[in-house]
């Protein structure tokens, strides 16, 4: 912290040594409207404007206006005062912050903020969340006005300093209490604490600053996304009021089911019916995967339940290199309508494999081991 002479507060507000109150406030008043950031966008007008509410304050109040009068200065860090931020003008700091980006939620409001975040959802087949696609998307957000470009004011027209709360968009009262004075500060109703009045608001917009609007951007969605996962467009959400900087758009991406397939993770599931003499003898069939078709083999004495994988055809891995896999689960069924040549065949096998009577006596481990396995998931 650098030391510097103390401010001359009456030369700020340009008003003599002895002014009365009266003169300090008039000149006060004066220097506000003309200064005020809202109406006055010239950079120089911010630091002014500053400085003549920190000379109004420290003038306007006999007992800082005595440490001036006296050579000090009440507002400097540790101004012959005491500790800097503990000492009784911190409060005044905190004011000063809300009006120059402070975090302090008092003093006017600024009119042009922050936007907000918005989201949109957007269905996609699996093969465009396996291969990524480029797509529109309609948005409806709020954009900037053109009209007033943000200022909330018709053309040709200016906010003007609020008359009630002369600009500090709050107004203090002061209550006599056994302990003392309690000064309280609440948000101006006139201007609704921005400090400013739009006396002629912009017809466009109606002083808002932002309209709605209603628009069309292309998206690209990489490859591999799932259900669920959100993409973030930087600054492409809802623009702020009076103008501020926009939130961000998240596409919320929603994997419409697919008739054949079903995912886990970069993983494809399907499922294949094969006839029993086929899992029996084993047999070759074409698989159709999301991006052609794929030759399979299935060896002689395929049993129920058995997979198939075929590797590299399933999601393309959004991180990392490469595909997942594709499952082929196969589902064997047992011939239920035979003609009389097909069971007289199945006959024989049968009575050829010693199968036409199964006792459990016969087969004591086997048999009971393999439901067992069956119950357990192991089949
Ligand atoms: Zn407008
Ligand atoms: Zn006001």
């Amino acid at each position: 912290m650098r030391a510097k002479v103390a401010k001359d507060y009456y030369a700020i507000l340009g008003v003599p040594r002895g002014a009365t109150p009266d003169e300090i406030k008039r000149a006060y008043r004066r220097l506000a409207r003309k200064y005020h950031p809202d109406v006055n966008s010239d950079s120089e007008a911010h630091d002014r404007f500053q400085e003549i509410n920190a000379a109004y304050e420290v003038l306007s109040d006999p007992a800082k206006r005595e440490i001036v009068d006296l050579g000090g200065d009440p507002l400097a860090p540790g101004g012959g005062m005491g500790g800097a931020a503990a000492g009784p003008f911190a409060g005044f700091q905190d004011i000063m912050d809300a009006f120059f980006g402070g975090t302090s939620t008092r003093g006017p409001r600024p009119r042009t903020r922050p936007g907000a975040d918005a989201i949109i959802r957007l269905e996609l087949d699996l093969e465009e969340t396996a291969f990524g696609v480029e797509t529109p998307i309609t948005v409806d957000t709020a954009i900037g006005c053109t009209a007033c470009e943000g200022a909330g004011t018709a053309p040709g027209t200016h906010s003007t300093t609020c008359d009630t709360c002369m600009g500090r968009g709050e107004v203090q009262s002061v209550q006599r209490t056994l302990l003392g004075q309690v000064v309280t500060s609440r948000p101006c109703v006139t201007c609704q604490g921005y400090g400013t009045v739009i006396e002629h608001p912009c017809p466009k917009c109606a002083g808002e600053g932002r309209v709605r609007s209603r628009r069309t951007i292309t998206v690209k969605i990489p490859a591999g996304v799932e259900d669920g996962m959100r993409i973030r467009l930087a600054g492409q959400g809802e623009v702020g009021p009076g103008g501020g900087p926009a939130g961000d758009l998240y596409v919320e991406i929603h994997e419409r089911p697919h008739d054949v397939f079903s995912r886990k993770g970069d993983d494809l599931h399907c499922r294949v019916v094969l006839p029993m003499t086929a899992a029996a003898l084993g047999t070759r069939m074409t698989i159709k995967t999301l991006d052609g078709e794929e030759p399979v083999e299935v060896r002689p004495g395929t049993q129920p339940g058995s997979t198939l994988r075929i590797r590299g055809r399933g999601v393309t891995r959004l991180r990392g290199n490469g595909r997942g896999d594709m499952y082929v689960h196969l589902d064997i069924r047992t011939p239920t309508k035979l003609d009389a040549e097909q069971e007289r065949l199945l006959r024989e096998l049968s009575r050829m494999r010693g199968e036409e009577v199964i006792e459990p006596a016969r087969h004591p481990g086997g048999f009971f081991a393999r439901m067992r396995d069956a119950f357990n998931g192991h089949a």
